[in-house]
C-alpha cells in the first residue's frame, strides 16, 4: 500500500529557505500589516535582522519562491486569497535616522513620520511635508510620495538598494527616474536607506510648518480610517476626487466598503470589508467616472495577491 504523504506548501517552502538570522513567520495574515486591516495571508513573511541578513536571504532563496515588498502597509490593498510567495518585512534593523554633512540619512523602516520629527529636533528644514505621509521611507521613495507641493524626488540625494542578487548599491534619484507617484527601480530591489538634502532651518518656523501641515490634513481628510491614502492617481489637469464627486460616487458603498464622505479620493474600511469589496466599489467608481467623464482612473493603490484562497495542500 503507497501512502500519501500531505504536505502544506509552506512547509515544502520552510525546508529549503535560507537558515537566516531574521526571522520566518508561516501562513501569516497580512491583514495586520496593512492599513486597510483586509487580506489573506502570505505563505512566509520574512523579516531581516539587518542588511546582510537581507543579502543572505536573496542570494539563497529559492529561484521559484516570488516576494514583494512591504513597508508600512499604507498604500497596500492585499486581495482575500492572499499572496503565494515571501512578504519581506524590514524592522528594528532598518530604522536608524542620522545627519551627516548637509544630509539626513534614515533606513527604510523609519517612518516618515519620525524622520520628520527628528528633523525638527534638529533645527533641520527640507523634509517637513514627510509628518502626514504615513509610510515608511522606502514607501516613500518607492511612490516618489509627497504632498502640498513637495515630492521626494525633490529631496532626495541617494538610495541604497540591495538587488534581487543580493548586491548592494547606491543609486541617484536620476537613476530612478522619479515621476508622480512612481520610481523605477530595479525589478525585485529592497531599498534599504536613503539619504535627503537638507539645511539649517529657524525652529520657530519649522515646527509652524509641521503644524499647518497637520492642520491641513485633519481637516481634509479622514486620516483615522482604515484607508489606503487616495484610490486613484490625479489625471493630468484635474483632481481625482472632483472627477469622482461629480460621477456622484462620494460616499457610496459596496458592504463596509465606502468612498469617504470627507474626501471622495479616499476607500475606507468602515469594518469588516473585504478586499473583494474594496476592489469592487474602486472598479464601480472608475466604471462612473468613465461614464461621466471620459476619463480613465489609474489605481494609486497597489493591489497584491490572489481574489480567491489558493489550495494549499499539494500531495
Ligand atoms: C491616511 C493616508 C494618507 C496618505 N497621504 C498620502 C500623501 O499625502 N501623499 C502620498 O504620496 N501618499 C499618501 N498616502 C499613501 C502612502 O502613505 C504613501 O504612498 C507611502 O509612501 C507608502 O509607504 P509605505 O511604507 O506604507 O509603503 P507600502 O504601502 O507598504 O508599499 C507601497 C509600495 O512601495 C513598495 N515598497 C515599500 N517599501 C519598500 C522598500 N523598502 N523597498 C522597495 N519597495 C518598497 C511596496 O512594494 C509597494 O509597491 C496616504 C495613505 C494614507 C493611509
Amino acid at each position: 500500500m503507497v501512502t500519501v504523504v500531505k504536505k502544506s506548501l509552506s512547509q515544502i517552502q520552510k525546508d529549503v529557505l535560507p537558515s537566516v538570522r531574521g526571522r520566518y513567520s508561516f501562513d501569516t495574515s497580512l491583514s495586520g500589516l496593512t492599513w486597510f486591516q483586509v487580506g489573506g495571508p502570505a505563505y512566509v513573511v520574512y523579516k531581516p535582522e539587518d542588511v546582510s541578513d537581507l543579502q543572505y536571504f536573496l542570494k539563497n532563496k529559492p529561484n521559484t519562491l516570488s516576494y514583494f515588498v512591504m513597508g508600512a502597509g499604507s498604500n497596500i490593498l492585499v486581495r482575500d486569497g492572499g499572496y503565494d510567495g515571501a512578504v519581506i518585512k524590514l524592522g528594528r534593523g532598518f530604522s536608524q535616522i542620522t545627519i551627516e554633512n548637509d544630509e539626513l540619512i534614515a533606513g527604510a523602516a523609519a517612518l516618515d513620520r519620525t524622520v520628520a520629527m527628528f528633523a525638527v529636533q534638529h533645527h533641520i528644514t527640507g523634509v517637513e511635508f514627510l509628518v502626514t505621509i504615513p509610510g515608511a521611507i522606502g514607501g516613500a521613495v518607492a511612490m516618489n510620495a509627497g504632498c502640498y507641493g513637495f515630492e521626494v524626488k525633490d529631496i532626495l540625494a541617494w538610495v541604497e538598494i540591495v538587488d534581487a542578487q543580493g548586491n548592494l548599491s547606491r543609486l541617484s534619484p536620476y537613476e530612478l527616474s522619479m515621476s508622480y507617484r512612481k520610481s523605477v527601480l530595479p525589478e525585485g530591489c529592497v531599498i534599504v536607506r536613503a539619504a535627503f538634502k537638507i539645511a539649517p532651518g529657524n525652529a520657530v518656523d519649522i515646527q509652524q510648518n509641521i503644524q499647518q501641515y497637520l492642520q491641513l490634513r485633519e481637516m481634509s481628510q479622514p486620516t483615522k480610517g482604515r484607508t489606503g491614502g487616495s484610490t486613484f492617481k490625479n489625471p493630468e489637469h484635474v483632481a481625482a476626487w472632483e472627477l469622482i464627486d461629480q460621477a456622484g460616487c462620494r460616499g457610496i458603498s459596496i458592504g463596509a466598503a465606502k468612498m469617504s464622505d470627507k474626501h471622495c479620493n479616499f476607500m475606507l474600511n468602515t469594518g469588516g470589508a473585504s478586499a473583494s469589496e474594496l476592489e469592487r466599489l474602486g472598479e464601480l467608481v472608475r466604471q462612473k467616472v468613465k461614464g461621466k467623464s471620459g476619463q480613465e482612473l489609474e489605481w494609486e493603490i497597489i493591489r497584491i495577491g490572489h481574489e480567491e484562497e489558493l489550495k494549499r495542500e499539494v500531495a
